[in-house]
């Protein structure tokens, strides 16, 4: 059994994440209902602010990171976290209760989501780091671990809606606020059983508390690198992020500062000087440096897979909604249950991807782990390649069985089993433990990053026979533009195949 053996500290850490995630996709399930419908902007603007909302809220991780790595550790992370993004959805809950009065709700609305990007930029990596560190380094469970912290995150993405969508989105504005503060509550639930548990259940391996203040100081003395010298480099990262910003902000598209894009430009910039200034750092080893590279290859091709599957938010609801035939029996499906089935699927699966690995090992069959990432890759392609097959010739506006896209669904969410997971454990095992927290922010800025890209891609989908175009490629009918995500995942993951050989030995070299 996957759980069979398993540390406390991981259940621990999946109810933690089950409720925080049970926030966190309870509010975007409302999120965008609540502008269009209670503040009455319209859809564009909505989709802005939604837009920079999931791009910045996956690139704090950085700061987070950082911030634990170098003076607060783990525990003390996550708990301010928590508390961030608990006041952060009271703020949208008070938001909702003055949702006539549009000014004063739209001021806590913005209050809000930068109480929730923060949060969660504390929250996010620690948690994810911390579920490595209950493991030895060579312990071969760690990717188990990793797959059922996974399952918490589904557990929670499954019943927000649920539960959000229900007190929240009853077609009277004035019922929002409910479903904001079920957010709250489950928040201050999850903070609760993680301070109240913390200290008895995370231990490492030999039985010592785990998540407190960090090792960088000491290695910074050891080291001899004066800290005036780090405050200097810390600057010259920001200064170097801010000049990027502004560069991209104004040059972008040749538009000039009023049609900046603010959010892409500054995500565009921390992904550029961040990476480059955490391998400069001058306490690394060579070893080190160079499985820092290697998280960096990775996460790189990691962007293309999350912003292909992010399509399910934009694109793929658009077509659930419109080209989909719904109907079982004599009962039409809503089209945002499709957003149940990605989660359900993972819930099911995981535990049999946590037992196929081991299975797969003791046979000597188990592919490296980034030929997974590779794997992870291709089946998205894949899932995509099934569906463009399944509207190969559908006219605008016919309707196609459900069985294509829960299809999709499927491979998509085996894909992400493969890759997901076990993408965490990597990151996880390849850095120095001084960066690890930090590092886990390198690897949520390519999800970050996808967000941006996500959206510029579900610009795509064809509308009223006018002609787009994608690298030279038309984009005309609903088959162009699935095989548009077929190539981009596609070829992303030979590339990755044909580097994961030569990537996994230098992983495993010494010295
Ligand atoms: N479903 C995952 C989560 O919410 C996705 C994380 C990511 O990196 N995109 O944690």
């Amino acid at each position: 059994m996957m759980n069979h053996g398993h540390p406390k500290g991981i259940y621990l850490l999946f109810a933690t994440e089950m409720w925080e995630r049970f926030s966190y996709y309870g509010m975007r399930a409302l999120f965008m209902l609540y502008m269009v419908q209670a503040l009455r902007f319209n859809k564009e603007l909505a989709s802005e602010i939604y837009g920079n909302y999931t791009g910045l809220v996956y690139l704090t991780p950085l700061l987070g990171g950082y911030i634990a790595d170098r003076y607060w550790g783990n525990c003390r992370s996550i708990t301010v976290g928590a508390l961030v993004m608990a006041a952060g959805q009271f703020l949208l809950f008070l938001s909702a209760c003055w949702y006539y009065d549009t000014s004063w709700a739209k001021g806590l609305m913005l209050a809000g989501l930068g109480l929730l990007i923060a949060g969660n930029g504390f929250f996010k990596p620690n948690i994810s780091t911390l579920v490595g560190r209950l493991y030895t380094d060579t312990d071969p469970r760690k990717d188990a671990a990793y797959t059922l912290f996974y399952m918490g995150v589904n557990v929670g993405s499954i019943l927000a809606p649920l539960v959000c969508g229900a007190l929240g989105n009853t077609g009277r504005p004035e019922d929002f606020k409910w479903g904001f503060l079920a957010a709250c509550i489950g928040m201050l639930a999850g903070t609760l059983i993680f301070k109240g548990f913390g200290s008895r259940c995370l231990r490492d391996p030999s039985g010592r508390p785990l998540g407190g203040p960090p090792h960088y100081r000491e290695s910074v003395r050891r080291h001899q690198i004066p800290s005036a010298r780090q405050v200097v480099r810390s600057c010259r990262l920001a200064a170097g992020i801010a000049a990027l910003t502004l560069l991209f902000a104004y040059g972008w598209d040749g538009s000039g500062w009023a049609e900046a894009d603010w959010t892409g430009s500054l995500i565009g910039a921390t992904a550029l000087v961040m990476p480059l200034g955490i391998i400069a750092d001058r306490s690394l080893t060579r070893m080190e440096r160079r499985r820092i590279g290697i998280i960096y290859v990775i996460a790189f091709f990691v962007i293309f897979f999350w912003a292909a599957y992010e399509q399910a938010g934009a694109s793929l609801t658009f077509f659930a909604d419109e080209q989909t035939d719904r109907r079982i029996g004599g009962w039409e499906m809503p089209a945002a249950y499709f957003q149940s089935f990605n989660p359900l699927m993972v819930i099911v699966l995981a535990p049999l991807f946590a037992a196929l690995w081991p299975w797969l090992h003791r046979r000597g069959w188990e592919p490296g782990p980034v030929h997974k990432q590779a794997i992870g890759l291709l089946l998205l392609a894949l899932g995509y390649l099934f569906i463009a097959f399944g509207v190969r010739d559908v006219e605008p506006g016919v309707k196609v069985s459900i069985g294509w896209l829960a299809g999709l669904y499927l491979i998509h969410t085996m894909g992400e089993l493969c890759l997901a997971p076990i993408g965490l454990s990597l990151v996880y095992k390849l850095s120095p433990v001084r960066f690890s927290s930090l590092l886990m922010g390198v690897w949520y800025l390519s999800t970050s990053a996808a967000a941006k890209l996500a959206g510029g891609l579900s610009g795509l989908y064809p509308e009223g026979g006018v002609a787009k175009s994608f690298l030279g490629w038309p984009v005309q009918t609903l088959a162009d533009f699935f095989l548009v995500f077929v190539g981009m995942s596609g070829v992303s993951a030979l590339v990755l195949y044909a580097l994961a050989g030569r990537l996994q030995k230098m992983m495993q070299e010494e010295g």
